[in-house]
This record gives C-alpha cells, sequence and structure tokens, in this order.
C-alpha cells in the first residue's frame, strides 16, 4: 500500500519523536529526517539510525517534508514551528504530540503558514523515560491517537486527516477525534491528575521526618513504588503540561480534594460503608481498563516481586 506520507520530519527527538522515527521508517514505509534543538541528541539520533537523515538546522529537516511532526515539550511548540515554517513546502501536514490540545492550538494556529494543514494530535502511549534512548518503534501499537482537527472548512483538510490518520493507524494506533476541549478534560482526569498525585505522593514522602527516606525506599513494593515509576516522568515535560492545562486540571483538582476529603470524614468516624463502597467501585475500574486491552491482567504487571 502506498504510504500516507512518502516524507516525514520529526522536530525533538525524545522518547516520542524518536519512536515515531522508528515506526515511521518501519512500519508506515516513510523516509525520515531528524532535527532536535541539542546538538547531543543529534549526535546520539545519527548514533542510533533513529532516522534517514539527521539535519542540525530545523529548515533543512522539513524541506520536502509531507508531514511534519513536532514532538517537542507543549511550551516549545511555538519556537519549533516558527524556526521551521519558512522551509514548509506547499500541501504539508503538520502535526504535534503534545499532551495538551486548546494551548498547543493556540500557539501553532498562527504560525502556521495557509498553505499548510494543522491537525494537532496526542499519543495516549508513553513511558517514564526520554530522551533519544528511550524510543522504540512498537510504542504506538494498540494505543488510542487523539486527533483533534481544527474547524478548516477546506476539503483537502478533511482529506489530510484522513491521511494522517492512516499515518497513526499503520503505526498500530486505534485513532479517535475529539475537540480540543474535551480532550484536554478527559487527559487531566486520565492522566495530569494522576501525574500530579504521584509527584506530590512522592515529594511528601522525601520530605517527612519522621520516617527515613531509607525506610520509604525499603518498604516500597506496598504501594509506593508505583507511585515513583509515574513520578519519575521528565519534569520539564510536566510543568508545561500544568501550565498549559490550567483551567481543566484546576477543576478537576477541586473535585478530587472534595472528595479526599469525604474520605478523611469516613475515615476519622469510622464510617467503613462509605470507604468500602468507593474501594469497591474504584477496583471495577480496575477490571474496565483490562477489559479494554489498556493494561495486563497479570498479577503485580507480570513482576516477578
Ligand atoms: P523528551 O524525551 O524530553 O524530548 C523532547 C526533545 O525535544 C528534547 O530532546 C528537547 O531538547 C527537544 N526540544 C526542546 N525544544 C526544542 C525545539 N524548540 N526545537 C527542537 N527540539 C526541541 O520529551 P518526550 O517525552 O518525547 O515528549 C515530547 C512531547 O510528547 C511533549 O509535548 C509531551 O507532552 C508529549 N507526550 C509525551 C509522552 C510521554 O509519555 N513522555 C506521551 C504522550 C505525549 P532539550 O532536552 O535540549 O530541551
Amino acid at each position: 500500500m502506498a504510504p500516507a506520507f512518502e516524507r516525514v520530519a520529526v522536530i525533538g527527538v525524545g522518547l516520542i519523536g524518536a519512536s515515531i522515527a522508528l515506526a515511521a521508517r518501519h512500519d508506515a514505509n516513510a523516509s525520515v529526517a531528524l532535527y532536535d534543538a541539542d546538538p547531543r541528541v543529534r549526535e546520539r539520533a545519527r548514533a542510533l539510525k533513529l532516522g534517514d537523515a539527521v539535519f542540525d538546522d530545523p529548515q533543512a529537516a522539513v524541506a520536502g517534508a509531507d508531514l511534519v511532526v513536532l514532538a517537542v515539550p507543549v511550551g516549545a511548540m511555538a519556537e519549533a514551528l516558527e524556526a521551521a515554517a519558512p522551509a514548509l513546502k506547499p500541501g504539508v501536514v503538520i502535526t504535534d504530540v503534545g499532551s495538551v490540545k486548546g494551548a498547543v492550538v493556540e500557539a501553532l494556529s498562527p504560525l502556521a503558514p495557509p498553505h499548510a494543514f494543522l491537525i494537532p494530535g496526542h499519543p495516549i502511549a508513553g513511558t517514564e523515560h526520554s530522551g533519544p534512548d528511550a524510543g522504540f518503534a512498537t510504542l504506538f501499537k494498540g494505543r488510542w491517537h487523539i486527533l483533534t482537527p481544527l474547524a478548516d472548512a477546506r476539503p483537502e483538510y478533511a482529506q489530510a486527516v484522513d491521511r494522517l490518520e492512516a499515518f497513526w493507524r499503520a503505526l498500530g494506533a486505534n485513532v479517535e477525534r475529539m475537540d480540543a476541549q474535551r480532550h484536554d478534560v478527559v487527559l487531566a482526569v486520565t492522566s495530569h491528575l494522576p501525574h500530579l498525585i504521584a509527584f506530590n505522593i512522592v515529594a511528601m514522602a522525601e520530605d517527612l521526618e519522621s520516617v527515613t527516606e531509607s525506610e520509604v525506599v525499603k518498604y516500597s513494593a506496598s504501594g509506593f513504588r508505583d507511585f515513583t515509576r509515574i513520578a519519575a516522568s521528565d519534569p520539564t515535560m510536566w510543568r508545561d503540561v500544568f501550565i498549559a492545562n490550567k483551567d481543566a486540571v484546576l477543576e478537576v483538582l477541586g473535585r478530587f480534594s472534595e472528595d479526599l476529603a469525604v474520605l478523611q470524614r469516613a475515615i476519622r468516624w469510622g464510617d467503613g460503608k462509605t470507604l468500602y463502597e468507593l474501594f469497591d467501585r474504584a477496583r471495577r475500574m480496575r477490571r474496565e481498563v483490562i477489559e479494554a486491552g489498556q493494561d495486563t491482567p497479570a498479577p503485580n504487571w507480570g513482576r516477578e516481586n
């Protein structure tokens, strides 16, 4: 089958950019040009042979590309597109992988040339690792990819969205289209708040003077270590996510704090019924995640200890 895009340029070669480069070459039959602002990352990308070419200049990387993927932190999206824009060819599709969509749409819309098609997106796939060495070609397989197309009435725009969807499907993803605002609320619940809780609980444990750090680490298998995995994610990326998705995060955080106060009261008054009912409801959610194929049913994620 003809590739959805023959020439793909990826700007930002971290976990996500490197994974897209590997998967696009392997599964989407595309030739891939890479650029990263960090010279050490470019060196690593060459050594790892992540793309067909690695450029020292963003405009050289995007020249001739049919698809440009911005895979930089949310706060760097505008700068990345601005630096590449003069070399974009007519008809190019520009997408991104940022974890927040409303702020990215706002930042990129004024910068995309009129002859380009801007289609923001977000792969619901990742790990706690970052950098070019963390990338792997199968990252997107069986995961969701959310596209948040703009209200662009050009008939060619709809065709460009179909092509981008075909590209992500070739990488193994399931694709869904969604409004950017809705995306930001859903992700505030499923991703941003859980990360905030993990960052907070891990930092709090470090601060607690009554428990020594070595005891926290020693007994971490009782639950704490699962938070440390989430809290190991890249601080720059997450700083940008919370600043960019402020409204939705504050909204769900308010709701979370209210519900936490209910739990606090139930514990204080020995209200076992309230505690049991909530824990039981939460446990059912785990089953739904497994049934939806979004995690393994193996006990303890299949870990041996
Ligand atoms: P990463 O591993 O930290 O890689 C980002 C790379 O972009 C870094 O090498 C960075 O260089 C480079 N960069 C920063 N500004 C740039 C610019 N203006 N031009 C070119 N390169 C630039 O990050 P990641 O985890 O791949 O995340 C990338 C994007 O994917 C983020 O928007 C994030 O929200 C989104 N995302 C991440 C995950 C995840 O699990 N990690 C999942 C879904 C979506 P420096 O290090 O020198 O800044």
